[in-house]
């Protein structure tokens, strides 16, 4: 135990590089503890800040130390192993203490509150009385009965989801059970049920299994690296059942769009337990209470996006990352931390596995494996009778285009629609023509804000900005000569669709971009029509790209592969044979036989054909040995130096002061690269910069930035621009 004397080192929320002094509320109340909750002055204000350490001395004088108002905890809201990833994370990317706990908390937590009761989701059998007592009490009333069956019937738990399709009123029913308490009303994580059966798995799911149960209780990463389809969640669920059976908690993290409904009941079916869901659609209640139940233990298993990654684990056993090549684990602006390397982070200190899964593992992870700091798990067979697909190029040189489509790829959608197959096509582009031109000058109209051009949306019969969100009507004359002979050029999904419903007009077509999901449920109702076979003809951005298992899907085309083959960032390449293999995992997942199809000016690319040979592992061993070439990531590592201003002069002139600073703390082994204008110099109004740090080796590295970052606050012009350090940048954006 401390002293009551001791000074408390609090983390606020702000741009302090540490945590600040304080002195111990006077009064009685709770002795100070690290992970605590504390509310203090700052300035004029009250905050709440976590106390993240206690210390005999502080660097001011200690009557000038402020003492805190209130501690808010008995017992610390964050463990010891929560707190310490929070500060190394802190520590690696430079970025305030503060700020890092503040956005691993949910916002009542944050602010000091506690969430408000429970949600009542899900209802469970009381075990206190005795069956026949149960039966005698719900004689009377068949409902009840019926319902009391069910919640039987789904192991003595019941969600809404298990209850929704009985007859009548069964909310009713449920009232009455409560009332007589033969239920008792708990959350939705609370609700465990009877597994249902999993299949048997093939002998390579079944080495993975064996391999990951034998590290349960101790430090280690797979790379998992399956093909689509080749079972890789059913190694996951049962790596998680030995788990379970140990006794142990699980955390899984899952892409942003993979987190759909479909999943997590699977994952709920399959295991039969406690789980708690933790993304930034829930209402803070719901998230709150979740990050409690797993921290308490009373959920078993969370599964949850890129933020969940600092959920409080009572029982931490095993973490797995799906799609850990997936961009969305990487936060892009604030606090921009990567979920899956704070992962791996969190895993080595909690002393537990770690499963990274992907049919297209990203080359950091590749990379690792083949340094052997990660065990290398391969499934390279499609679990259950589905086979792969066959890919070709389609050559679309001097081919007359419909809306973008090819004559051989016309042709060959008719032929798998008359099979009675569905069609997949891949457009990464929404709207209905990236460019509205005058005909007459020339002009194109563009966005005021960016240096971009405007989205022609025609339903909405609007111009947009997907850069900045600015819209407006669409212009009926050219603001440059006055012509009124404007036309589109070049096609989004939305012409797409059209063109579809013309080509096609005895199928039913789906569109799945960021337009027609905005609403909520939306998403769900278009999945449902595309598993229900109602839709035959899928079309979408890459939203579509993974997480969905259409098991008709037996043709898909990807328009316009072009793109990622000339791309301004060096992972251009990388992502587009990501996107490739993945949306072309979306053929033939059950008993059909796939076709692929991928549209291209550049049927000779040396990047797509070698993809398309020898696949995506000899494409990321020949993408390995350029980064190695250029000293670029994984075999290198660079840090991104970002500022922008109103104007374009303020963000180049911060980042040649900080260079100047830079230069004088580099050692050999360092370079700086800069500033150049972002790719997208202008957007939203800003005028943005950058300077990039690459160097060989993470060590010097991380030396450097703890002796250049102090000194950036500082510079002359630091308050003039806004700006912010990117460690390990996903984008050069
Ligand atoms: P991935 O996660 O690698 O894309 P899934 O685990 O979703 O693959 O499996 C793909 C499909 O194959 C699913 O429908 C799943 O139920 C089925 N499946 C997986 N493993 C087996 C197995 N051992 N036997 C039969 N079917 C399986
Ligand atoms: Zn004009
Ligand atoms: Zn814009």
């Amino acid at each position: 135990m401390s002293k009551p004397s001791s000074i408390l080192q609090v983390a606020v929320p702000g741009p302090f590089s540490g945590p600040l002094d304080y002195l111990p509320p006077s009064g009685d109340g709770p002795g100070p503890l690290a992970g605590a909750r504390v509310r203090v002055p700052l300035g004029s204000r009250r905050e709440v800040g976590v106390i993240t350490g206690l210390s005999e001395s502080s660097d001011h004088p200690r009557k000038r130390l402020r003492p805190a108002i209130e501690i808010l905890d008995q017992r610390p809201l964050l463990d010891a192993p929560t707190l310490g990833l929070a500060q190394w994370a802190a520590r690696y990317y430079h970025h305030p203490i503060g700020e890092v706990l503040a956005g691993c908390l949910p916002t009542s937590l944050r602010r000091g509150q506690w969430p408000s009761a429970p949600s009542v989701s899900a209802w469970r059998i009381n075990d206190d009385i005795p069956e026949e007592q149960c039966a005698r009490q719900v004689q009377r009333s068949p409902r009840q009965a019926q319902v009391l069956a069910r919640v039987t019937a789904c192991g003595g738990a019941a969600t809404i989801g298990d209850l929704q399709d009985l007859d009548g009123d069964w909310r009713g029913a449920i009232r009455h059970l409560v009332d007589k308490a033969l239920l008792e009303p708990i959350s939705e994580f609370e609700a465990a049920t009877y597994p249902t059966e999993a299949p048997e798995l093939n002998d390579e799911q079944h080495a993975a299994v064996t391999a990951i149960c034998a590290a349960l209780d101790k430090h280690a990463v797979f790379l998992l690296d399956g093909i689509t389809g080749s079972g890789k969640t059913e190694v996951y669920l049962a790596a998680l059942q030995a788990t379970l059976r140990a006794g142990r908690q699980a955390l899984v993290l899952v892409p942003e769009i993979g987190l759909t409904p479909q999943l997590v009941q699977r994952f709920r079916q399959r295991l039969g337990t406690r789980l708690a869901v933790m993304h930034s659609g829930l209402s803070d209640g719901d998230r709150a209470r979740a990050w409690l139940a797993a921290r308490d233990g009373t959920a078993d298993v969370v599964i949850g996006t890129r933020s969940a990654l600092f959920t409080p684990l009572a029982r931490p056993g095993l973490l797995i990352v799906d799609e850990e090549h997936d961009l969305s684990f990487k936060q892009q602006d604030g606090f921009r931390y990567h979920a899956r390397d704070l992962a791996v982070v969190r895993a080595h200190q909690l002393g537990v596995p770690l499963v990274l899964g992907s049919a297209t593992p990203s080359l950091e992870s590749r990379h690792n494996a083949q340094q052997r700091r990660y065990r290398h798990l391969q499934l390279n067979r499609r679990a259950g009778t589905a086979k792969p697909p066959a890919v070709h190029l389609l050559d679309l040189r001097g081919q007359p285009l419909q809306a973008g489509l090819s004559p051989e790829l016309i042709r060959q959608m008719h032929r798998h629609l008359n099979d009675d197959g569905q069609v997949l096509l891949f457009l990464n582009r929404r709207g209905y023509a990236p460019v509205l031109l005058c005909h007459d000058c020339g002009g194109i109209a563009e966005c005021s804000r960016c240096d971009a051009r405007l989205t022609y949306h025609r339903a909405a019969s609007r111009l947009r900005c997907h850069h900045c969100g600015y819209e407006r009507p669409v212009d009926t004359r050219c603001g440059d000569c006055g012509s009124t002979t404007l036309q589109s050029v070049g096609q989004g999904t939305e012409q797409l669709e059209s063109m579809l419903q013309t080509l096609f007009p005895e199928h039913a077509v789906s569109r799945i971009d960021r337009d027609t999901t905005r609403r909520q449920g939306a998403m769900e109702a278009l999945l449902d029509d595309a598993h229900s076979g109602r839709s035959r003809i899928l079309l979408g951005t890459q939203m579509l790209a993974k997480g969905h298992d259409l098991p008709d899907v037996s043709l898909v085309g990807i328009l316009d592969c072009d793109q990622g083959l000339f791309g301004a960032d060096f992972r251009a390449t990388e992502r587009m044979a990501q996107l490739i293999v993945q949306v072309s995992g979306r053929a033939g997942r059950a008993e059909r036989a796939g076709e692929v199809l991928l549209q291209t000016h550049h049927p000779e690319h040396p990047l797509l054909v070698r993809l398309l040979r020898d696949g995506y592992r000899a494409f990321a061993d020949d993408a390995l040995k350029e980064r190695q070439l250029m000293g670029l990531p994984p075999c290198g590592h660079l840090a991104l130096l970002r500022a922008e201003a109103p104007t374009a002069g303020p963000p180049r002139a911060f980042l040649e002061q900080a260079r100047g600073l830079g230069v004088g703390l580099a050692g050999p082994g360092l370079s700086l690269l800069g500033p150049v204008p972002a790719p997208m110099e202008r957007r939203a109004g800003r005028f943005r910069a950058q300077l990039l740090v690459q160097c060989g080796d993470r060590p010097t590295m991380q030396r450097f930035l703890f002796r250049l970052r102090p000194g950036l606050a500082d510079l002359p012009l630091a308050r003039k621009v806004r700006w912010s350090l990117d460690v390990d940048p996903q984008d050069m954006l």
